[in-house]
């Protein structure tokens, strides 16, 4: 059968590295098989869901270019594809299994639920529901209440083929009857996904490990429902350096900020691939990974998200691209000389804002950083610079050919060296303490420059 994955984020947050991972393994899985793959929006926590959040996370899946083949935006024929459009579907559903006498109306306040979960915590038992409107009579029903409606699980072992554990069983009595649709008729989020799931003929579903205990749950509901299950994979979880669980409140990791810092979206796909997956060490272009994924080879245990991996390969994205795409990303027009300095400051840069901050120096005006200024005012920096000045104007050319011998006069003059010769030359002429090598500079600016510069701040 065609693979049917689908990503089902809710729209409660940004998208962080840790779910773009999950959409990323769904995207590969669909792909490799010629598959499809859906975007779906489980927004049926109104609370806290946005259309803000949701335009968000649509927007960092296409800057990843994981495209999807139906989705709240562009429809399909399973849709609608946001739970809040499918109340009814579930409601039918619902009203199908109540029919059947396998869901049944809970009565149960809030109060009792809390008082029982209390006990059974304080006899050192799980907490999990006494079933106790289980055997209500319609007529016992208490007048003018709305109740809930639960799920009568049956008593037995859960079994199935888990894609990344291999073969997982659940006991079903370790939970009791569940809410499959609150007294406002909300359906719950079990519920709801296997409804979707099932509706939407969803053929494998990859997931994190956090939904590992859910699944037995929803395969009951797929068998009582009277629909197949789907092949399940939970994908063992990305942990922050912390050890955490990545998660919104990860602000570094949200796809936003990453790009925001001028990460690229190659970058960004090449790193999260790698967590739990190892597919060597090379730069994989989507379609090459979409060729290689293989779901039985990801790693069951968590993986860190190492910021350096990542800044590792954006320098390989950056140097994959052509200099007219990096101008375009920097927002610069480009002239001869600035190719130049691009082809110089490349090798330097981690992101495409630092190499906005390198090239800077010589897009024309001079910017001072704090660091620089502050590194300038310093007495021995103002030696320095005065000698190197003196030096540069006695020069006919700065370039590799004479940069020893100015060096060497300014550090006869000065009696610096190291550190405190290059850093006040460096910063006076690029407002920078910190970038490429001197001589680089030196070339790149050209001799009247440079002295155009020192005069400019005042040598
Ligand atoms: N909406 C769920 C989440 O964001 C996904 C549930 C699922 O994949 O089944 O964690």
């Amino acid at each position: 059968m065609r693979p049917r994955t689908r990503f089902a984020p809710s729209p409660t947050g940004n998208l962080h590295i840790g779910n773009a991972r999950t959409a990323l393994f769904n995207w590969l899985f669909a792909r490799r098989m010629g598959g499809d793959f859906v975007l779906r929006i489980e927004d049926t926590d109104i609370e806290r869901s946005s259309l803000s959040f949701e335009a968000s996370i649509l927007e960092d899946l296409k800057w990843l270019m994981l495209n999807w083949d139906e989705g709240p935006d562009i429809g399909g024929k399973w849709g609608p594809y946001r739970q809040s459009e499918r109340l009814g579907l579930y409601r039918e559903l619902v009203d199908k299994l109540s029919g059947n006498g396998v869901a049944y109306n809970c009565y149960c306040t809030k109060v009792r639920l809390e008082e029982l979960k209390k006990s059974q915590l304080a006899s050192g038992i799980p907490p999990r529901y006494d079933n106790r409107c289980r055997g209500i009579k319609a007529g016992e029903a208490p007048k003018g209440a709305s109740p809930a409606i639960r799920f009568k699980v049956p008593p037995k072992d859960v079994s199935f083929a888990d894609g990344v554990h291999g073969e997982v069983i659940f006991d079903s009595k370790s939970f009791g009857d569940f809410v499959i649709m609150g007294s406002d008729g909300a359906a719950s989020y079990n519920f709801a996904v296997v409804a979707d799931d099932a509706l939407m003929g969803i053929t494998d579903v990859i997931r994190g490990d956090d939904h590992l205990s859910n699944t037995p749950r929803q395969i009951l509901l797929f068998e009582a429902l009277g629909f197949k299950p789907p092949r399940f994979s939970h994908i063992p979880l990305v942990l922050g350096h912390d050890r955490l669980p990545l998660g919104k409140r990860d602000l570094s990791a949200s796809l936003r900020s990453l790009r925001e810092e001028g990460y690229l979206p190659e970058a960004v796909l090449n790193s999260i691939a790698r967590l739990g997956w190892s597919p060597g060490e090379g730069f994989l272009s989507l379609d090459d990974a979409a060729r290689l994924f293989d779901i039985g080879r990801l790693s069951r245990s968590p993986s860190v998200f190492d910021p350096s991996t990542l800044k590792r390969y954006n320098k390989m994205a950056i140097n994959n691209l052509s200099h007219e795409e990096l101008f375009r990303l920097m927002g610069l027009t480009a002239d001869e000389e600035l190719k130049r300095a691009l082809e110089a400051v490349k090798p330097n840069a981690e992101t495409i804002g630092g190499l906005k901050r390198l090239i800077g120096p010589f897009t024309g005006e001079l910017s001072l950083t704090e660091d620089a200024r502050s590194l300038l005012s310093e007495p021995y920096s103002k030696e320095v610079v005065k000698a190197f000045f003196k030096e540069a104007e006695g020069a006919d050319t700065l370039d590799e050919t004479n940069y020893l011998n100015i060096m060497n006069g300014v550090k006869r003059a000065t009696g610096e060296k190291g550190k405190r010769l290059y850093m006040p030359i460096r910063a006076a002429l690029t407002g920078q303490a910190e970038g490429i090598e001197l001589v680089t500079i030196l070339k790149l600016l050209g001799r009247d420059k440079v002295i155009e510069r020192l005069k400019k701040i005042g040598v």
